[in-house]
C-alpha cells in the first residue's frame, strides 16, 4: 500500500499525485515510469514520473483523466492509499552534455519533460522548451518549465497565450535558426509522428517517449509492442524512449483505438455507480 500525499487538479481533468514511495523516490530516472493500480480489482495504469523527492520519499505524477482507470485515481484524496506501485521501470535517457536540447511537449506530455530538462541541464546543456496545449486554461508546468530552460516557447492552438499554431511549427523555426543537437518529445502520438517528420528532414537526433496501451510492463505480454526500425520492440523494457525517425506511428495509432468500445462501456459504468451524468 502506497500512500496519497496530494491529489490536485492542474488545469480541467489533469491532476499531479504525490504518492509515498521511498524505494522508488530514490532510484527513478529520468525517462522512467511506474505502474499503478489503484484497489485489487484495478487495472494497471503505466504512468511516467514527473518528479520525485528522495528525501522525502516522494513520487509526483501528471495525469488526464482519460477513463475509468484515471477518473478513480482522481478520486483519491490524502492519507487514502493505492494498492501497488511497481517501478522504476523502462530504460532511462542517456544523461550527457549533447549541446542544444529542445524539449517538446504537447498537453499531458509535458511533466514528463520537467525532470528530464532539469538532470540535462546539470550536464551543461541549453535547453529549449517548446510547450503546448490546446489553449491558455489547458497548459500545465509552464513555471517549472521556465525554471529548467534557458528558452521557453509557448503555443496554443487558438492564440490565447503565447504563439498561435502547433508546437511543431515551432520546432520548425528553432531547427532553422540553431544547431539542435536532440530533441526529445512527449505528447499526442500525431504530434511525435510530426516532430519526427520534421526532425529527420533536419537530420537531428530524436527521442520520442511512446505511450502504447501496456499491461504488465515487464516484458511478457508483448501487449505494448511497436514496430521500431522493422523490428517488433516492447515499449516496457526496451522503451519508452526510442528514435522518433524508426517508429512506426501510423501503427501505434491505429492499435491504441484497439479498445474504444470496452473503455467506455467501463466509464459508462463508472460514471454510473459514482452519479456522473456522461
Ligand atoms: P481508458 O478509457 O481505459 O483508455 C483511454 C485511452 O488510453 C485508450 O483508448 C488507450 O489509448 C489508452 N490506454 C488505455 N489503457 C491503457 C494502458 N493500460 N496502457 C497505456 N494506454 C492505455 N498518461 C498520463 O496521463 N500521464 C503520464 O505520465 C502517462 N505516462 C505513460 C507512460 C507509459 C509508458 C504509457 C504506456 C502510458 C502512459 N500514459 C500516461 C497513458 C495512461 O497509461 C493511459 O491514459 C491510462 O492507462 C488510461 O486508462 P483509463 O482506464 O483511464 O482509460
Ligand atoms: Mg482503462
Amino acid at each position: 500500500m502506497f500512500e496519497v500525499v496530494s491529489n490536485d487538479e492542474l488545469v480541467p481533468n489533469i491532476k499531479r499525485i504525490s504518492i509515498k514511495a521511498p524505494v522508488v523516490a530514490k532510484k527513478i530516472q529520468p525517462g522512467q515510469f511506474v505502474v499503478i493500480r489503484v484497489n485489487d480489482e484495478g487495472e494497471r495504469i503505466p504512468l511516467t514520473h514527473a518528479d520525485n523527492d528522495p528525501e522525502k520519499g516522494e513520487v509526483t505524477i501528471v495525469y488526464q483523466e482519460v477513463g475509468k482507470s484515471t477518473k478513480l485515481l482522481g478520486t483519491l484524496k490524502p492519507g487514502e492509499y493505492v494498492l501497488d506501485l511497481l517501478g522504476p521501470l523502462g530504460v532511462p535517457i542517456e544523461l550527457k552534455k549533447y549541446g542544444i536540447v529542445v524539449l517538446l511537449g504537447g498537453g499531458v506530455g509535458i511533466p514528463p519533460l520537467y525532470p528530464k530538462g532539469k538532470a540535462l541541464r546539470e550536464y551543461g546543456n541549453h535547453i529549449i522548451s517548446i510547450i503546448g496545449a490546446r489553449n491558455k486554461d489547458l497548459l500545465v508546468m509552464e513555471d517549472e518549465m521556465k525554471s529548467i530552460s534557458d528558452e521557453l516557447i509557448v503555443t496554443t492552438d487558438d492564440g490565447s497565450k503565447g504563439r498561435k499554431g502547433f508546437t511543431v511549427d515551432a520546432l520548425k523555426d528553432v531547427l532553422k535558426s540553431k544547431k539542435v543537437d536532440l530533441i526529445i518529445t512527449v505528447g499526442p502520438l500525431i504530434m511525435m509522428k510530426n516532430a519526427s517528420l520534421a526532425a529527420k528532414d533536419f537530420g537531428v537526433r530524436i527521442e520520442v517517449s511512446l505511450n502504447p496501451i501496456m499491461l504488465d510492463a515487464t516484458g511478457m505480454c508483448a501487449v505494448c509492442r511497436c514496430t521500431v526500425g522493422g523490428e517488433t520492440k516492447f515499449a516496457c523494457v526496451h522503451g519508452p524512449i526510442f528514435d522518433g525517425t524508426k517508429v512506426n506511428f501510423d501503427e501505434l495509432i491505429r492499435r491504441s483505438r484497439t479498445y474504444l468500445e470496452e473503455e467506455k462501456v467501463a466509464l459508462d459504468l463508472f460514471n454510473k455507480q459514482n452519479g456522473v451524468k456522461s
